[in-house]
């Protein structure tokens, strides 16, 4: 088979919660003989039953935490067949998770979290490779940290694209050729050995990747809704699936809330004219979303999306009048903390952003920390405003269209709207609203926009 032709499929968490599920996921593999590369998420719950023990738990805790771990693995493994063998791995990769919590209650950091957060994907490709093996297809596990290696920011470490190319060549490629690959998402390796983590969702980014490094045709993401949909189904029922979508659009999505794609996905998929398909293992027979570099359609709005919890910086200076530099001297602040700015809007006196907080760290924690706002009042005065909920209306040549304002702003006339911004992109218009008005605003645009 040529390596073209060979697609890379990514089931996340709920697609491999149970024994049911799992199977589910080996149909929609088994049925797509192309699908040679599997990457799995964690079972759905594990991921976060990890970080809290990464946390550091006193012992009781830390054993309730344990014991459910235990129970959504066991409750796989115990409808194996070969039931006996893989219960004993499993219990010693518990026990070494038990070891490394232990642990983590003295002196929890970020290595450490990586760690014991890494062993989520290590027990749910455990069991696939198993459930496949006992269906007879040669499937083959595979630690995925052979080939990803990445920097050591732990917790959101960036992989190492030329040595990812190189190893995926030498080390995937002959396997591919004889036997399905069951590998992991999320982690990596550094340069000393120790485990890494792309950040939270990081798994969809992890197929991406791969694919890039295998040259795939295609990139499936199976989760579990059926594609991408014009705003949350959960805020708006009638919300519809969007058949396809160009990658500019779904970046924009991602990366101000849908929540379907890790922002990052789309980055090695574009930058090697990857299609994406995103659909349901639960009804795969429903179709999905495929993401391209073109579509038939282009239409002018695309969808509505909503992103919580954010936090607008105010800062005043004074000095700002007929001054240079000012800004240069904020974003060399925020960049020395790692932070990237999202929206903006000045004025003579002020500077109004927000900061970036999509694919946070694998571990919790603010970004708004003392030490940055120290030094920001070092400079000038700062205000902080939570409670705000970004909206962004994502679709074609926004920046171009005459009549915007009336259309949109038109019936947002109840709300209040903190900060707008617009003209910088042709594929948004954002704002920030009070979070409490937050789902009424996209329930309004979308019945406008798209009833
Ligand atoms: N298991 C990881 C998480 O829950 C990675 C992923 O699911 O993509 O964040
Ligand atoms: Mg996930």
């Amino acid at each position: 088979m040529s390596q073209s032709a060979l697609i890379v499929a990514k089931f996340g968490g709920t697609s491999v919660a149970d024994y049911e599920a799992m199977n589910r996921s080996a149909d929609i593999v088994l049925s797509r003989p192309d699908v040679k590369v599997v990457v799995l998420s964690a079972s759905a719950g594990v991921t976060n039953l990890l970080v809290s023990l990464a946390e550091g738990q006193p012992d009781d805790e830390r054993q309730h935490l344990l014991k459910n771990l235990g129970q959504i693995q066991y409750a796989i493994a115990n409808r194996l067949r070969s039931a006996a063998v893989i219960h004993t791995e499993i219990e010693r990769i518990i026990e070494n998770v038990a070891l490394l919590a232990a642990k983590a209650t003295h002196s929890p950091c970020a290595e450490l979290t990586d760690e014991i957060v890494s062993h989520g994907e290590l027990l749910s490709t455990l069991l696939f490779t198993e459930i496949l093996r006992e269906r007879d297809v040669p499937a083959q596990w595979f630690d995925v940290r052979k080939v990803m290696k990445t920097n050591n920011h732990f917790g959101r470490a960036e992989p190492n694209i030329a040595t990812l190319a190189e190893l995926a060549q030498s080390l995937l490629v002959p396997l591919v050729n004889d036997s399905l690959v069951i590998t992991q998402g999320f982690i990596g390796c550094e340069e000393n050995g120790l485990t890494t983590t792309l950040g939270r969702g990081g798994s969809d980014y992890t197929a991406a990747l791969l694919g890039e490094a295998l040259q795939a045709r295609r990139i499936d993401i199976w989760t579990d809704v059926p594609g991408i949909y014009t705003t949350d189904p959960r805020i708006v029922p009638e919300a519809v699936r969007i058949d396809e979508i160009t990658f500019e659009e779904a970046a924009e999505m991602a990366t101000f809330g849908a929540k379907v794609l890790h922002p990052a996905t789309l980055i090695p998929a574009v930058r090697n004219d990857i299609p994406v398909f995103v659909g349901s293992s639960k009804t795969p027979e429903a179709g999905g979303t495929l993401v391209d570099n073109q579509t038939r359609h282009q239409p002018q709005f695309r969808a509505v999306t909503l992103r919580r919890s954010q936090t607008l910086l105010t800062l005043h200076s004074l000095n700002m009048l007929h001054a240079r530099g000012f800004l240069a001297e904020v974003f060399a602040i925020l960049a020395r903390h790692n932070i990237s700015v999202d929206l903006i809007t000045t004025s003579e006196v002020s500077v109004a952003l927000t900061l970036d907080t999509t694919g946070s760290t694998s571990s919790k924690g603010s970004l708004l920390t003392q030490g940055l706002l120290t030094e920001l009042s070092s400079l000038c005065r700062v205000e902080v405003e939570e409670n705000l909920s970004l909206v962004a209306l994502i679709g074609n040549h926004l920046a171009e269209a005459t009549g915007m304002g009336k259309e949109v702003f038109g019936v947002l006339d109840p709300f209040s709207l903190r900060l707008i911004c617009y003209g910088a992109s042709s594929h948004n218009l954002c704002f920030l609203i009070p979070s409490d008005e937050a789902e009424d605003v996209v329930r309004t645009l979308h019945k406008h926009l798209f009833g």
